[in-house]
């Protein structure tokens, strides 16, 4: 069985451990390649390889660094198809879908070819008499980054270029349900020209990922993934004197006021809860509709949901794969099974289609669901949609904000003047106006608000560039032959 490996310093590295874990095709349910799990020992040759590539790649100019962008971008855009592939096969995703994320993730290195815009530091003349102020930014160093399964190539994407742009040298942990994908990566940037050691990857599980909190020799890391390890990862990282970005998970509402295009909004929300069988942090998982509007939309979702082909994720026919592991599979029907048992009217029910090979689940509609249950409160991450009512708007905005995640929300309406009510009072990060997933482009930065995000940076964008960087400010002065006195007392501009 092929054996995933670590790629360090330039190479495809074995490592010394024995501990591997299991990938799975999971459109057959058969294990298809072990992936290795590094112990401390290869965290540390990682570390230690891009510490080495820190000494040069930080003083590369920004014209090479743009210019290695650009060859990368060229490399991903000509490999999307097998990028594409890779993550259909270990993920479950359509190809479709799979195409999507590549193209997303690649908007980020195309944001980074940017960089030495993006650089610019600020100018003032004559702060005092003959006296300039300017700053500039300069790189951390080592950075790491952990990232979750649902988007193997995109959200490591999110991190990587934008790092490496700004001059540090990366160790990227992927996720080690879905590792070949970031193995690929590095082959591609090694084709781009990129020097060996300034991005690595180490695969693994806790024993990696505690690693990197610990070394000394990281200073910042980028996490994506679920809440309870958000939490954990923003807290030991800290304490070890690391600059941290934290992205947790999400119950992203889709909330419908009756004067909303119906139909619009049941096909929007429908493509938003089972695309990627719900296992995108962006999904919209609870509906709250709004008085008139509760059931001719359950009506519309229901049929929409009834709709949906489910099939592998290789299959052109098919719109929505099968989720990525047994367990994850195990988990979902746990929770349609207490949906049930805690009165939610299960209107559509997709356990009759999950058939025997791979760990396929229909879609699944629950109505009349209320805040106290666990289909509501908790992040089930499978293609499970409740559906929540209220009388008016402010009540829609009350349950918004009352979960603990601010990842995404959505609203439907025609109206100008609740809608701009809404975007001010809901304490959420990103938020869509007729949009089911507002995932901002990659100029802006990602990220949500409350129990969704840990750390004050967003990610990629202009925060991306303000996290893997430092500022200076210079104040100088040039003397030529002045005999200007030097102030004992606290100087002040002249
Ligand atoms: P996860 O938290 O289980 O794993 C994420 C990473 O952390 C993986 O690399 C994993 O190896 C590591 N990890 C897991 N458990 C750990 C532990 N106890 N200690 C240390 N490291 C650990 O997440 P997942 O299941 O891979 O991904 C799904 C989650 O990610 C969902 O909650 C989803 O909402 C979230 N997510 C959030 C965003 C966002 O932008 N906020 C984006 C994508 C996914």
């Amino acid at each position: 069985m092929r054996t995933i490996e670590h790629w360090i310093a330039g190479t495809p590295t074995a490592g010394t451990s024995t501990r591997s874990g299991p990938v799975f095709n999971p459109a057959t349910g058969e294990r298809q390649a072990s992936v290795a799990f590094a112990e401390p020992a290869e965290v540390d040759a990682a570390v230690v390889a891009a510490a080495k590539a820190f000494e040069t790649w930080h003083d590369a100019s920004l014209t090479r660094r743009a210019r290695l962008m650009f060859a990368f971008r060229d490399l991903v855009e000509r490999h999307e198809e097998e990028l594409a592939g890779i993550v259909a096969d270990e993920h479950g995703k359509v190809l479709a879908d799979a195409r999507g994320e590549v193209v997303r993730g690649r908007e980020v290195v195309e944001f980074a070819c940017g960089i030495p815009h993006l650089l610019k530091g600020g100018y003032s003349d004559q702060v005092s008499g003959g006296v300039d102020s300017y700053s500039f930014r300069q790189p951390l160093g080592v950075c790491a980054g952990i990232t979750p399964f649902n988007f193997p190539v995109m959200v490591p994407m999110w991190m990587h270029p934008v790092a490496i742009a700004c001059g540090n040298t990366f160790v990227l942990k992927p996720s080690e349900r879905d590792p070949s994908a970031s193995s690929r990566i590095a082959e591609l940037y090694a084709d781009a020209g990129l020097p060996d050691g300034v991005f690595n990857v180490v695969h693994g599980d806790k024993v990696a990922v505690d690693a990197i909190l610990d070394h000394p020799g990281i200073a910042a890391v980028s996490f994506v993934g679920s809440t309870p390890v958000a939490r954990y990862i923003h807290q030991r990282a800290s304490d070890a004197g690391k600059r941290v970005q934290a992205l947790g998970g999400a119950k992203n509402h889709a909330v419908v006021l009756p004067d909303a295009d119906l139909d619009d909004a049941a096909r929007q929300i429908t493509a938003a809860a089972y695309g990627s069988a719900g296992q995108r942090c962006m999904a919209v998982s609870a509906v709250v509709a709004v008085g008139a509007a509760a059931d001719p939309l359950v009506e519309r979702l229901r049929a929409a949901a009834g709709q949906i082909r489910v099939g592998p994720g290789r299959d052109p026919a098919s719109e929505m794969g099968p989720v990525v592991t047994p367990q994850a599979k195990e988990r979902v029907l746990g929770y349609v099974e207490r949906g049930v048992a805690a009165g939610a009217q299960l209107v559509a029910d997709g356990r009759d289609r999950v058939g025997d090979e791979g760990f396929f689940i229909g879609p699944c509609l629950f109505d009349r669901v209320t805040p106290g249950m666990d289909i509501y409160t908790d992040e089930i991450f499978g293609p499970v949609l409740v559906v929540l009512r209220a009388e008016t708007l402010d009540e829609a905005i009350e349950l918004v904000n009352t979960n603990p995640y601010g990842n995404g929300v959505a609203l439907f309406t025609a109206g100008g003047e609740a809608a701009r009510r809404f975007q001010r009072a809901v304490s959420v990060g990103m938020i869509g106006l007729n949009v089911p997933i507002p995932v901002p482009m990659a100029f802006y930065s990602f990220g949500g608000w409350k129990a969704s995000l840990f750390g004050d940076t967003h990610i990629h964008g202009p925060e991306g560039v303000a996290f893997y960087t430092r500022a200076k400010v210079v104040t100088s002065r040039w003397p030529a032959g002045t005999t200007d006195p030097a102030h004992i007392h606290f100087p002040t501009a002249t």
